[in-house]
Formats: structure tokens, sequence, C-alpha cells
């Protein structure tokens, strides 16, 4: 799975440089099909218009399996001026549809890649979490009756 993301993140980031674009958040979802599903960030001028690539690789695979998929394990790979200490994690919205379509031992695993002048590199340490740790008191709607 890391594997798989690490030469994704390679494919789409020499696309994306081919065409001018700019390094960005990447997220692989692996269902219980086995299949992976990719997403990038998705970014607006409107805030609230934007969409985190967490949830566009989750969309692709709700679009290709139904809501009945099940999320076995999320790859993030965040690209950063230099080694941080931790690699970010999914935020609050994200840690919830994680939650909602996969299972309390669904894994995240979140990686950083660094920017250079002439290309990039990923950055050996990874931090793996089960989505119960990172999203330990899920919300719940409250039911009337
Ligand atoms: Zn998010």
């Amino acid at each position: 799975m890391v594997d798989y993301a690490k030469k994704a993140v390679a494919k789409y980031n020499a696309q994306r440089k081919a065409k001018g674009g700019i390094d960005t958040i990447y997220a692989f979802v692996l269902s219980d099909s086995g299949k992976i599903y990719d997403g990038a960030c998705l970014e607006s001028t409107i805030e609230s218009a934007g969409v985190c690539a967490e949830r566009l690789a989750i969309g692709n695979m709700i679009l290709n399996e139904t809501y009945k998929a099940k999320i076995i394990s999320v790859v993030t790979f965040d690209p950063v001026p230099n080694e941080q200490e931790e690699s970010s994690t999914p935020c609050g919205t994200c840690r919830h549809v994680i939650w909602e379509n996969g299972s309390p031992n669904t894994t995240v695993i979140c990686g950083q890649y660094i920017q250079r002048k002439n290309g990039w590199e990923f950055v050996p340490k990874m931090e793996k979490y089960t989505i119960k740790e990172l999203y330990p008191k899920p919300y719940k709607m409250v039911k009337w009756n």
C-alpha cells in the first residue's frame, strides 16, 4: 500500500509539474475489495469549497463500489519544506468520514515528502494510527423516537 502510494505520488507530481502545477497532499484508500483509490487535495479560492485528498479518495471508492465498501487503510503524503517532527494527520471532517466508511481498526498511515529545487524526496519515517486512536469519540446524531 505504501509502495503503491509512493509510486503514485511520483507519477502525479511528475504529471503536475509538467503542466506547471505545484505539489499537493495526496491520499490513497485501500478498500475491502483489495482495490486502491487515489485522491489529491482540491483547492478553491472559496475555502469551504475545497475538499481534502482523503475525502476525494473515499468518494472515488464509493463511486466504484457503493457505500458497502469498507476502508481497510488510508495513506497520506503531505509536501513539506523540511522534515517535520510528525506528519500531518487527517482533519476532523476526514477522520469522521474515514470512521463512517471504515471500521475501528482502519489504519491511517501518514507520510511527508520534501520539495527540493531539483525534485523531492520521501521522509523515511511514517506514522501509523488506527482511526479509533485518531477519532476516539465519533460524532453521533441523536435520534428522536
Ligand atoms: Zn480533511
